[in-house]
């Protein structure tokens, strides 16, 4: 899937380096951001998973914050994995007292929300829009959409409702990581936006 056009991977902190992977895979010109003129290079945006408190600090050290927060705003395609989609969402429960996101996705998500014993796991998931098998989903102390405002669109979930990927126009989250079980289909949605 080539687009002829760059893409970027925000590369403050997370796995950021498999997300460029499975880009170039897919024949993307992709390129860490770590800086505002990065930014202005490129026509769409992943935001890897990792720390979301971490790359809320580091988003806001490296003057990134209002620079992301235009584009998103402007209508760049932005796809949030994990703490990626965390930094998307407009409320966040169990959010360190000082801690921001980008917001732009209207819902409310819910930290580290699969508790202890379930911190991390793998399921099969059925997601609204994609043919063929279902997505080996990979959790790794992942959030949930606890709430949507009327924009957002669920588009899978486990456990009978709890909502855990999520679009609205052109920004896509999920709570768990396609980037490291090899599904590209979430990428490939983003790239569609572009
Ligand atoms: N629990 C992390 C956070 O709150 C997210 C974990 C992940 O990205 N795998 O940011």
């Amino acid at each position: 899937m080539v687009t002829g056009r760059r893409v970027g991977v925000l590369a403050l902190q997370g796995d950021f380096r498999e997300h460029l992977g499975v880009l170039a895979g897919l024949g993307v010109d992709a390129v860490p951001v770590r800086r505002a003129r990065e930014l202005d290079d490129v026509a769409g945006l992943v935001i890897p998973g990792g720390e979301s408190t971490v790359m809320d600090k580091l988003s806001r050290a490296f003057g990134l914050r209002d620079p992301l927060r235009q584009r998103i705003a402007a209508g760049m395609p932005v796809y949030g994995t994990c703490a990626g989609l965390i930094m998307l969402a407009d409320r966040v429960l169990d959010a360190l007292p000082d801690q921001q996101t980008l917001g732009g996705l209207d819902v409310t998500v819910r930290r580290n929300a699969f508790g202890n014993q379930l911190d991390s796991f793998e399921t099969d998931l059925a997601v609204v829009g994609f043919d063929g098998p279902p997505v080996h989903a990979a959790f790794i102390r992942a959030p949930i959409v606890e709430q949507l405002g009327p924009a957002a669109e669920a588009i899978a979930t486990v456990d009978g409702g709890r909502v855990v990927a999520v679009q609205q126009g052109n920004l896509l989250g999920t709570s768990f990581h396609p980037e490291i079980t090899g599904e590209t289909r979430f990428h490939e949605r983003f790239l569609s936006r572009l």
